[in-house]
């Protein structure tokens, strides 16, 4: 880094740093059991990504959302842990986190085969424009306490990553050395195995969601290599693998223990809603049970 980029850097991190205490850090941390095993160095990594990510990026909260410090951090320490050894450089380009209480309901035009436009409303934990922000609903970037596969944060940056080449189709821009057939290879079976699994019927490890697109296999398969590593390399060890080359990350070795909750969360198709208000949350106690979009 050049002199001058240095001290701007320098400068963003002390005024950035100057709004959090020590408090903030630790409570926040502690809500992030996938955060367990880092190496001191990647600790304080982490901690200066996070900051640099809070100062790079407008936090936006909608429907009369408080942001906390905590929350803050909370949201900030998970996005920038699959940049962790990649650096924030790969987030360039957009400028927003717009932030819901809750799950909210989005409006989309959708053209159908016959060319008839229709509006799709559905409930969302999560989205990812290109070169536009990332939309995430609260309670679920909190879920994040719980280390079970399910993860809005990292899903929707696995999005920003894959939409680095301008596509999203499950395969984000390689680094040298790694082998984008092995990665083709690697993905499209464990795409095909999970879709035949799920038309099945079957239980799957992985959240059945991932067989919507490979853009969301990859989004979902990032979620279980941060979470739930062990079971992601025991159900697909070439996609673990391939993962792994591609974050420049480890989380099996970090995570060893295994106390890891069920990953699959059952696939209930919900109901068409028809809702007049655009964005209105929605709550529903039995969130788990229901096959998130994101
Ligand atoms: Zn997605």
């Amino acid at each position: 880094m050049k002199g001058l980029g240095r001290w701007w850097r320098s400068r963003h991190l002390e005024r950035e740093r100057a709004r959090f205490s020590d408090r903030d850090w630790e409570r926040a941390w502690r809500r992030l059991p996938l955060l367990a095993g880092l190496e001191p160095l990647a600790v304080e990594r982490l901690k200066e990504l996070a900051l640099l990510f809070l100062r790079a990026k407008t936090l936006e909260p909608v429907q009369g959302l408080r942001v906390t410090a905590e929350m803050e951090l909370t949201l900030a320490l998970q996005a920038c842990l699959p940049v962790l050894e990649l650096g924030l450089d790969w987030y360039r380009g957009w400028y927003a986190v717009i932030l819901y209480p809750d799950e909210f309901v989005p409006e989309h035009e959708v053209m159908g085969e016959d060319g008839v436009v229709w509006t799709e409303r559905e409930a969302r934990s999560g989205e990812a424009w290109e070169q536009g922000p990332v939309i995430l609903s609260w309670a679920d970037v909190d879920a994040g306490r719980r280390r079970d596969g399910y993860n809005v944060v990292i899903h929707e940056m696995a999005h920003k990553l894959d939409l680095r080449d301008g596509v999203a189709n499950g395969c984000p821009p390689p680094h040298a050395g790694m082998s984008a057939s092995e990665w083709k290879r690697a993905f499209s079976r464990a795409y095909a195995d999970l879709c035949r699994r799920v038309d099945a019927g079957e239980e799957t490890e992985m959240d059945p969601y991932a067989a919507e697109s490979p853009a969301e296999f990859f989004a979902v398969a990032s979620e279980a290599f941060f979470e739930i590593p062990a079971r992601l390399a025991e159900v697909y060890p070439d996609v673990s693998r391939q993962l792994a080359h591609f974050y420049r990350q480890d989380p099996l070795a970090r995570l060893r223990d295994g106390s890891v909750s069920r990953v699959c969360h059952k696939r209930i198709v919900e109901e068409t809603r028809k809702l007049d208000v655009d964005h209105e949350p929605l709550r529903d106690a039995d969130q788990d049970l229901k096959a998130r979009q994101r």
